[in-house]
């Protein structure tokens, strides 16, 4: 991170710094990872930073909790170059990238509203990513072939 960027965002002890999200992105990071301010710890998130390799991206701090890779790997759809920092005691001790999971299970919608997730209270969607290259997705239960826009809107 550049020493523009560390100013921006104040350094953190212990935490996760996810960095190189696409703009504007952020907010919906956020949503995914089900963090909503709620839970009382500190929470930066930074919009439309400047950014050599992307021109703009975003950075969220999230001090005193330490995400794993399974709840990352869930951003993968919408910020597939996103970095995850772990800091612990100010030190990076971790960084990793974002990794496609197999399945993506809950938080998206199937496209497809007669599919049994968006009509049974309860179910969760589960969408199955069958060519990793190429972003080729699918619902488990109604087989639809899903588009990445088609989840973010
Ligand atoms: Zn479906």
């Amino acid at each position: 991170m550049s020493e523009f960027n560390q100013l921006l965002v104040r350094r953190i002890r212990n935490g996760t710094v996810i960095d190189h999200i696409e703009s504007p992105r952020a907010l919906l990071v956020l949503n995914i990872l089900n963090i909503t301010g709620q839970e009382g710890n500190v929470i930066t998130v930074a919009l439309n930073v400047p950014s050599v390799k992307q021109k703009k991206k975003d950075i969220i701090k999230v001090e005193n909790k330490f995400l794993e890779k399974k709840e990352t790997d869930k951003l993968a759809l919408i910020a597939p170059n996103a970095t995850i920092n772990i800091i612990k005691d100010y030190k990076l001790t971790e960084k990793r990238r974002i990794q496609l999971p197999d399945k993506i299970i809950g938080f998206f919608k199937c496209p497809n509203l007669r599919c049994i997730t968006n009509t049974e209270e309860g179910l969760s969607s589960k969408i199955e990513i069958i060519d990793k290259k190429n972003i080729l997705l699918k619902c488990q239960y109604c087989a639809r072939s899903i588009t990445t826009n088609e989840l973010i809107k």
